[in-house]
């Protein structure tokens, strides 16, 4: 009927916005909407426009999901630890790679605590970058 229905969500084409080609894995949130995928409120909204005219940001709003790169299977992410011994402290990096091809899209710090590595400080320090005295 529509061209909405050729944009079924299928796991090797949906690494970009659908209005821009931005690259939706490096996204922190997706915005997901009749099975097309922005990366932006904006680009949804201006994407409606196409079918639903003046009361595009109204359809746009009503059926909006937000949803992460992870949650629609774009990416996995996995979490490690680096242990240095001169300063006796850990540090939580997280991995961010593409599911399609296997690509590393990001590494990041998300968080450190002093002593040797363990499971439970490093679930614990997750998103703690700051020690407070
Ligand atoms: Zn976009």
């Amino acid at each position: 009927m529509t061209n909405k229905d050729a944009r079924v969500v299928s796991t090797d084409s949906t690494d970009m916005c659908v209005a821009c080609d931005i690259d939706l894995a490096t996204c922190d949130i997706i915005y997901s909407a009749e099975g097309a995928l922005y990366h932006s409120r904006e680009c949804g909204i201006e994407d409606f426009k196409h079918m639903y005219g003046a009361d595009a940001e109204r359809y746009f709003n009503e059926c909006v999901e937000e949803v992460t790169p992870e949650d629609i299977g774009l990416v996995e992410t996995s979490i490690f630890t680096v242990y240095s011994k001169e300063a006796d402290m850990t540090t939580i990096f997280k991995d961010t790679v593409r599911c399609s091809n296997g690509s590393m899209v990001s590494t990041e710090v998300v968080g450190f605590y002093f002593g040797e590595p363990n499971e439970e400080d490093t679930e614990q320090f997750i998103g703690s970058l700051k020690a407070t005295y």
